[in-house]
């Protein structure tokens, strides 16, 4: 899988892409990433984002160094058809869910995804991807409002990602793959703190699957 991540800010990728489980499967070459910055096809001296038609306080991202971008990403890349899908981040969209994040894992070798800032991009770039015969989706990640798509981005790479055999230490550890409980103990099984002692539910410690199971279930 391919990720096509264009941005005006690729910097605030950097910290959170490079450790753990996203960064091993960087390493592995189970995913990639590649950063496309619309600040490069806009010419010097021309801003990339303008006052918004019709009045209003934020700027837009003009279109013409988003389609420059586009045309970049597309240029040399060679997918298959039906296997490459563009994702345009806004806040109203249909929601991003496990489900989407799961069928796009086994469905596609590469997503374009852009992120927008400030009041958004200029809507004719949807058209005009439109008429390139591209699929794109319009994708939120929840019912708030972020300052731009660069964590919705990550968002969605990060869960996507953990759906790749291989991304995964154990490809059981996924959660579908098996009972899970968000209530969860480790090390030590009596933990004592200010006089008070706090113990490891019982059951968890008895090595029987099946009860075991049967109470993650409960726990929720
Ligand atoms: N006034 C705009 C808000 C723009 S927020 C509106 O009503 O649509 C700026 C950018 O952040 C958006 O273009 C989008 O790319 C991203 N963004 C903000 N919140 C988001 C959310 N919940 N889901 C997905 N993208 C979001």
């Amino acid at each position: 899988m391919t990720f096509h991540v264009i941005t005006i800010f690729p910097e605030v990728f950097d910290s959170y892409l490079k450790e753990s489980i996203i960064g091993r499967a960087i390493k592995n070459k189970k995913i990639k990433i590649r950063f496309y910055n619309p600040m490069d096809f806009c010419p010097p001296k021309e801003r990339v984002d303008g006052r918004p038609y019709g009045g209003g306080p934020g700027m837009v991202l003009r279109p013409e160094p988003l389609l420059k971008t586009l045309e970049k990403v597309f240029s040399k890349l060679k997918v298959k058809s039906g296997k490459l899908k563009v994702i345009n981040f806004i806040p109203n969209a249909r929601k991003f869910d496990t489900a989407y994040a799961k069928l796009h894992a086994r469905k596609y070798t590469d997503l374009v995804l852009i992120c927008g800032r400030y009041e958004g991009i200029d809507a004719r770039i949807y058209k005009i991807i439109k008429n390139w015969k591209l699929q794109i989706d319009n994708l939120s990640i929840g019912d708030y409002v972020l300052t731009g798509g660069e964590l919705p981005a990550m968002i969605l790479i990060d869960s996507i990602s953990r759906q790749i055999p291989g991304v995964l230490g154990k490809y059981e550890s996924l959660e579908e793959n098996r009972v899970s409980s968000s209530e969860v103990y480790t090390r030590p099984e009596r933990l004592v703190y200010k006089g008070k002692s706090y113990k490891v539910p019982k059951v968890l410690l008895s090595g029987h699957h099946k009860r075991i199971n049967e109470w993650k279930k409960r726990a929720g």
